[in-house]
């Protein structure tokens, strides 16, 4: 039991909307596909991560050595269709890129996407920062998780975003997520986005949530969290603090690598993962 709480698994992070070009530090698709084929070459092994929050934090079983996980962010159609980018042409799409892996190696392969449960925030999202092409819609989730090659989980309600004209927070201030410290945003963020999610997709229930901005408040982590699991239905929350997560860990902020921002390339997911 000791020897399970104190193995390290990274927890690797892409966006799939990162397309800004077609080379591996401005588009996330170009550094999934070079980052799984360099794990595999180095006998990592991908594992859920509902799996790996189970085996470190609810007596489930033990990971293998030099297990990770992988996880995308806002649950765009970027993260399952292949997409003809208007200004950088064909994507294949980031669960094509699991496919084309397991299909090359016969090697399992898994990823949890964490999604922005309202369709009204994504669709005004879609119009502000994204394409406004209509490519965030959830016509795939069900799929997602029927295939069971990914999973849906939770990246609150509407991100509390600030380009949106009002976000469920109401009176506080957008843009963050570790402003929200009173019990009615959270509810409006975590319970309603857990909610919202297991009517979408009844055949599974919301168990992770991934803080927007990888940021949270102590009333979060150690106060409304916690105490309101029966209504939330959630095991663990991630933040963006860069490390690999341990069984020693608070389950309120499960630390999470980002691409982009923590590793450039695959020599430094090299470094990063050697040091984890
Ligand atoms: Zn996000």
């Amino acid at each position: 039991m000791s020897d399970a709480r104190a193995v390290a698994v990274p927890v690797l992070t892409y966006h799939a909307m990162n397309v800004n070009g077609r080379a591996y530090a401005d588009n996330d698709h170009v550094a999934l596909a070079r980052d799984l084929d360099w794990l595999h070459a180095h006998d990592w092994r991908i594992v859920p991560l509902r799996t790996a929050v189970s085996a470190l934090f609810d007596g489930g079983s033990p990971l293998p050595p030099r297990s990770c996980a992988i996880t995308f962010d806002d649950g765009s159609w970027f993260d399952w269709y292949d997409l003809d980018h208007p200004s950088h042409g064909r994507q294949r799409g980031m669960a094509g890129i699991l496919r084309d892996f397991r299909d090359r190696h016969g090697a399992d392969v898994h990823a949890t996407s964490f999604v922005i449960a309202s369709p009204e925030a994504r669709a005004e999202l879609d119009r502000s920062c994204m394409l406004g092409t209509g490519w965030w819609g959830h016509e795939w989730w069900a799929a997602a998780e029927a295939e069971g090659l990914v999973a849906i989980e939770s990246h609150s309600f509407d991100h509390n975003h600030h380009t949106l004209a009002a976000t469920a927070v109401r009176d506080g201030p957008k843009g963050r997520f570790d402003t929200i410290v009173d019990e009615a945003a959270a509810e409006a963020e975590i319970v309603a986005a857990s909610r919202w999610l297991d009517d979408l997709l009844p055949m599974r229930r919301t168990r992770l949530f991934a803080y927007p901005y990888g940021q949270s408040s102590r009333f979060l982590r150690e106060d409304f969290l916690p105490r309101r699991a029966a209504d939330h239905g959630l095991v663990a929350a991630f933040g963006t603090e860069p490390r690999a997560m341990r069984g020693t860990d608070a389950r309120w902020n499960l630390p999470r690598f980002v691409c982009g921002a923590d590793w450039r390339s695959v020599d430094e997911l090299s470094r990063l993962l050697a040091s984890a």
